[in-house]
């Protein structure tokens, strides 16, 4: 498996952001990413005037983020704008099922900040929706915000983010493994950057909420391809959008620790799974995982966390049914641990019968991943 490092969730001048694509391209490839995703507010002019493509070496995927006062998508593998309709999310998320596109439930919960626009917060409201691809469980910018809860926290957070809470919210993380009990539901992560420009202290202090070049080392979605990106855009755009839709990909926070190198993967008799797979029980499954440097290793089934490892690898007989996923932590300079890596899950069935009922559209790459 080959390992690329994107980022999603980046918002450009063609909505509310401060950097055009071109601009945000550059930022993405000097930080050595190979993907980023686009998603500005309710239209794909960035689509209809070309930015979607190679730009500065990067392959830059031009999706939106459809809705504007609570329920907000990510849509990506569209090319047909998808008119808002926030009091019905279920009808955005079937039109853009409907194009064959993905679509990831955006901050669904938020603290929000008595500095920014009132508290005012974008979560999403419609739990009984589904057809949706996945959720975006980590999002930076929301996040930082939470942590603004005045004017020198906010400051003293935003020049020292080792002081800042970035874990990923409680709520999402259990909203997520909830839903897992039932069906894959794919973890994306991102920063939901407009580098918006502010000052602060009677305009003494120039803020620009966040820059590109930070949230372009925060918040990544890494993704695990069979073979090395293709160097054709559309087999390349192909490549990662099947890696997302099918939950090859972790989610980890790169400002401190470099997480690349990390991997979850299954051992059955069957051969080698890894994220996004299904496996039988019957075939004793060994769930393995390798960290890039030590953390504290925690595999989590249906929500519940059943062993904790500290080192650079971990090892666990899978014994029940269930969707098994691993959270990775590293020692936070002020004491305690801060959340690195969010592993996407292995499901562990009964039998095939049950497999097949529960993902229908996903045994293809069941099949797929045994010959890896
Ligand atoms: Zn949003
Ligand atoms: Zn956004």
């Amino acid at each position: 498996m080959r390992e690329y490092v994107g980022h999603l969730h980046l918002h450009s001048t063609y909505s509310d952001g401060t950097a055009t694509i071109e601009e945000i391209a550059a930022e993405a490839r000097s930080a050595g990413l190979s993907f980023i995703g686009i998603n500005d507010h309710h239209h794909l002019d960035g689509l209809y005037h070309g930015k979607e493509g190679w730009i500065e070496g990067v392959a830059a995927l031009v999706g939106c983020e459809i809705n504007d006062l609570e329920n907000h998508y990510l849509a990506y593998n569209i090319d047909r704008e998808v008119k808002g309709d926030a009091a019905r999310p279920q009808a955005v998320i079937d039109a853009v099922r409907a194009q064959g596109g993905l679509g990831f439930i955006a901050h669904p919960f938020e603290k929000g900040s008595p500095l920014w626009d009132r508290g005012r917060t974008f979560g999403w409201t419609d739990w009984q929706a589904h057809g949706f691809t996945g959720i975006e469980i980590w999002n930076f910018s929301s996040l930082f915000r939470a942590n603004a809860r005045n004017v020198p926290l906010a400051l003293l957070r935003y020049y020292f983010l080792r002081a800042a809470r970035l874990d990923p919210l409680r709520e999402t993380l259990d909203v997520w493994d909830l839903l897992s009990r039932a069906r894959k539901v794919v973890a994306i992560g991102g920063s939901d950057n407009h580098g918006f420009r502010m000052r602060t202290l009677g305009g003494l202090i120039p803020v620009r909420l966040f820059d590109y070049r930070t949230a372009l080392r925060s918040v990544h979605t890494h993704v695990l391809l069979h073979d090395d990106l293709p160097v054709s855009f559309k087999a390349a755009k192909a490549a990662i959008i099947e890696a997302l839709a099918e939950g090859r990909c972790f989610v980890a926070l790169h400002l401190f620790d470099d997480p690349r190198g990390f991997r979850f993967e299954a051992e059955t008799r069957r051969g080698r799974f890894v994220m996004g797979d299904e496996v039988l029980l019957g075939d004793t499954p060994v769930l393995r995982v390798q960290s890039p440097t030590r953390g504290m290793i925690r595999f989590i089934r249906d929500g519940r966390t059943i062993s904790v490892n500290h080192g650079r690898s971990a090892e666990l007989a899978a014994r029940q049914a269930g969707s098994y996923r691993v959270e990775v932590r590293r020692s936070r300079m002020l004491g305690g641990t801060r959340a690195w890596i969010f592993s996407n899950a292995i499901r562990v069935s009964d039998d095939a019968r049950d497999m097949s009922q529960a993902f229908p559209e996903q045994t293809s790459s069941r099949r797929q991943a045994a010959k890896t």
